[in-house]
């Protein structure tokens, strides 16, 4: 999957791709209403293609598509007709305007979440309108500008119709292959973990804001891009052409072809381009039915027309059966040092008036097994949540290593080596069972670097909970239990300082509970420090060095297994959750 090789292939595919496209557009013939199609289609597939980045890999959306459409196109044609600049500059100063504007717009609204980030988005791009209609003086107002001339590439003349569609088909094939590449890429990874799981993105490792101002950047270039030679395609634009109408027909181009891929993009609009020319001989009925095909199409194929060819054709193989050198931490040796890794000192978590946990001491040794127990509800997850940088503590600290980490985000907890799994599984639904692994494994403090190695860890981390077979599976096919297991070999690739599991056998079948026993008594073999919340006191009993017991958010043991499961208040905790229980 991740391999050198699966790049070479996109990268040779890409090529074939451009040469194909540049030779069909140059030997067709140049009928004026055939290049305008192609040439409306191929620009607008490009400014669509960063929709299927933002909102398809990053999850994240953008109803503005069209002003950054317009702010490319406006450089193009401003830049050349107004200041004489030659059209390539003109051009690049579209695309980095687009890019970095789409970077401001993203660090000031991407902190809001859903509805407000689409009422942004929409405000943009209505502020955006006006101004290209409003301040004649600079854009040329509603008559728009005229005579955009097209480029020509050294002794290339790139004037001719055919020629120029050559150009943006080449552009976009090689967007294409980019946006190819992103996906696979880490970056590309973090975006769709983002999609999938903030909460889980962030605990490994995943600058969420960053990840996603980056993905509006990117979103907001490649709009600009297909702006700028949609201007040299047409050598007439005006304001209308870039209006919020224009960014929900680019919206619905990604959503009906696919926002999977930049295929997808391709797919969606030479349908939308098209489907209006092919309906025109319905006359006056034509916009309803139009109207109807998008709807239908929306319906029948949720993940738009290439998710389903995806989802029906393409199957992914397993991994071989070559041996991989197994996980690093297999190589400790399994002794509990008096060194204190995680130094939690007086934390209170509030809710309001309810003390969730209130002045909670934990200090977990190097190389033990420390499990944190407790009734239902007395803040054993909020104490976790608290530890990761999910929340901000109310009051105490935690260090980790010696390292004051109170005020660390979580994904800079990660880097220093805290990895956990959660009670309510939280895994990266729309990636495979590979992919999750891998977004462990690179771990910014991680010692393994570069693609094949990180994929080799994590190949090590599956082979160590026994899912190396279903590796290439999407990870929601695998069942409960094994959706565990991904998340404890995601946290185990990162190679933890320590690993902090919330419940692992909650919800688990009595089969399953006995495996994933052996399996911590495995970890706990090779020494790995981790702190493990848990129901079941005879997994607890078994794996234990050390015991704090919670209730009410306070701490009422803290021990030895022995000396904590003779503790009064324990064993009436206990009691009072069976008889509260058994009502
Ligand atoms: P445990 O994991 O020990 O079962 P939790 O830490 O999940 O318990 O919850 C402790 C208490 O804090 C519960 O009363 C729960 O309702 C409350 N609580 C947990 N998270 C929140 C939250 N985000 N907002 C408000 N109350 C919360
Ligand atoms: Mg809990």
């Amino acid at each position: 999957m991740h391999t050198a090789s699966s790049r070479k292939n996109i990268l040779i595919a890409g090529g074939v791709a451009a040469l194909a496209v540049l030779g069909a557009a140059v030997v067709a013939p140049s009928d004026g209403y055939y290049l305008n199609i192609m040439m409306q289609a191929a620009t607008y597939t490009i400014a669509v293609a960063g929709l299927v980045i933002v909102l398809g890999y990053c999850g994240q959306i953008a109803l503005c598509q069209a002003a950054f459409l317009g702010i490319g196109a406006y450089c193009v044609a401003l830049g050349t007709v107004d200041y004489g600049l030659p059209f390539f500059v003109a051009l690049a100063i579209g695309v980095v305007v687009s890019g970095v504007t789409g970077i401001f717009l993203g660090f000031a609204t991407l902190r809001l979440g859903g509805h407000y980030l689409a009422m942004v988005t929409i405000g943009f791009q209505m502020i955006v309108t006006m101004v290209l209609t409003n301040w004649i003086g600079f854009t040329h107002g509603p008559d728009g500008i005229p005579g955009i001339p097209r480029p020509s590439l050294g002794l290339v003349d790139l004037k001719g119709g055919s020629v120029y569609l050559g150009l943006c088909l080449v552009v976009l094939v090689a967007v294409t292959v980019y946006a190819a590449l992103l996906k696979q890429s880490r970056l590309g990874r973090a975006m769709q973990a983002v999609r999938d799981n903030e909460i889980a993105a962030s605990t490994c490792g995943i600058n969420i804001f960053r990840t996603k101002t980056v993905a509006f950047g990117i979103c907001a270039a490649l709009g600009g891009l297909g702006g700028g030679l949609f201007a040299g395609a047409f050598s007439y634009i005006s304001p209308d052409q870039f209006t919020f109408n224009e960014a929900i027909v680019l919206l619905t181009m990604a959503l009906l072809g696919g926002v999977e891929s930049a295929i997808g993009a391709v797919i969606g609009t030479i349908l939308l381009v098209l489907l209006p020319e092919w309906l025109r001989f319905l006359r006056q009925a034509y916009l309803a039915v139009y109207g109807g095909a998008v709807i239908a199409i929306m319906i029948f194929m949720p993940r738009g027309v290439w998710g389903l060819v995806v989802g029906r054709f393409v199957k992914s193989r397993p991994l071989s059966d070559d041996a991989t050198a197994p996980l690093p931490l297999l190589a400790r040796t399994g002794e509990v040092s008096d060194t204190i890794v995680l130094d939690v000192t007086g934390l209170a978590k509030h809710f309001g008036g309810l003390k969730a946990v209130d002045g909670v001491d934990l200090a977990v040794r190097k190389g033990s097994v420390h499990a944190l127990i407790g009734p239902n509800g007395s803040g054993k997850t909020t104490m976790l949540n608290v530890i990761t940088g999910l929340y901000v503590a109310t009051a105490g600290r935690v260090r980790l290593g010696g390292r004051d980490i109170t005020e660390l985000p979580p994904h800079d907890r990660n880097r220093l080596g805290m990895c956990r799994t959660y009670q309510n599984i939280r895994v990266f639904r729309g990636l495979t069972v590979l992919e999750n692994v891998v977004i462990g494994a690179e771990r910014a403090g991680n010692d393994v670097s570069g693609t094949d190695a990180t994929v080799e860890r994590a190949i090590a981390a599956l082979d160590f909970v026994g899912l190396r077979q279903v590796a290439h599976l999407p990870v929601g096919d695998l069942p409960y239990g094994h959706q565990r297991y991904v998340e404890i070999a995601r946290a185990l690739a990162g190679s933890p300082e320590i690993l902090l599991l919330d419940e692992p056998a909650a919800g688990l079948n009595l089969t399953e509970k006995g495996e994933m026993a052996a399996l911590l008594k495995r970890l706990k073999g090779h020494g790995t420090t981790i702190v493990i919340i848990d129901h079941d006191m005879r997994l607890i009993e078994k794996v234990a060095d050390h015991i704090t017991v919670l209730n009410f958010g306070r701490r009422i043991a803290d021990g030895d297994p022995r000396s904590v499961f003779k503790h009064p208040e324990v064993v009436a905790a206990y009691l009072g959750e069976a008889r509260h229980e058994a009502a």
